[in-house]
């Protein structure tokens, strides 16, 4: 399986994505995650995308396709991309690592959400300052509050959860990510969930349209 999940910040992509991966055996790979990690550890990564991730802007088209070509595209087989591509460019690199290795795409799912749902998700946010698990104060919410559920360690919130950042991370989506879908709807790639549900619905819809997703690919339709 190699599939897109696309959307706004704040739809949820990314718990879905979770599931998603567990449910079908395959990689969850989020660049967003990956940047987080390489910041975290101190590596050299994540000292040149470090600005980036805290002024909510975008980690340029070619470090961050060298990054998941490296990380993903090369090194594993099946997988929900998730926060990758993000701009028109990102998306032809992707089409031409794939093609490079006589791959292709089986389908983009996007995550649809309107504006004002978004900041609502958004502000509430928080991650363990330790093993970088996500949490929602309304919509995921801790077993005891500001402490992890898995190690225990302290709740902060994400860096780029301010309400500036997200301004500008919304901007940034609609500028450069929404022409996204117009591009994939056009290769007949695009399937649409309504992100507004609450999780454990989105879950279900989303999990059959991946199953919808990998018959067509069996069946060539
Ligand atoms: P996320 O966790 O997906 O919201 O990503 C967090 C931040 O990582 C974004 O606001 C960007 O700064 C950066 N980032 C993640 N994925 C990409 C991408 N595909 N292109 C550029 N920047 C990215």
């Amino acid at each position: 399986m190699k599939v897109v999940f696309l959307g706004p910040p704040g739809a949820g992509k990314g718990t879905q994505a979770q599931r998603m991966a567990k449910r079908f055996a395959v990689s969850h790979a989020s660049t967003g995650d990956i940047f987080r990690r390489a910041m975290a550890q101190g590596l050299r990564l994540g000292l040149e995308v470090a600005d980036y991730l805290d002024n909510g802007k975008l980690v340029p088209d070619e470090l961050t396709s060298r990054v998941v070509a490296e990380m993903v595209i090369e090194s594993v087989e099946d997988y929900i991309l998730d926060g990758y591509p993000r701009t028109i460019q990102q998306a032809r690199d992707l089409e031409r690592m794939l093609l490079e290795r006589g791959e292709a795409l089986d389908g983009v799912l996007f995550f649809d959400i309107p504006e004002d749902a978004i900041i609502e998700r958004l502000t509430g946010r928080r991650i363990c300052a330790q093993c970088g698990a996500n949490y929602h104060i309304v919509f995921m919410p801790p077993a005891k509050s500001g402490i992890c559920d898995r190690c225990g360690g302290e709740l902060r919130v994400r860096s780029d959860s301010s309400e500036q950042a997200i301004g500008k991370r919304l901007a940034e989506y609609r500028e450069k990510t929404l022409p996204l879908v117009e591009f994939y709807d056009q290769k007949n790639l695009l399937r649409r969930v309504d992100a507004t549900a609450e999780p454990d619905e989105v879950t279900r819809r989303t999990e059959i349209l991946l199953r919808d997703v990998l018959m067509s690919r069996q069946t060539g339709t």
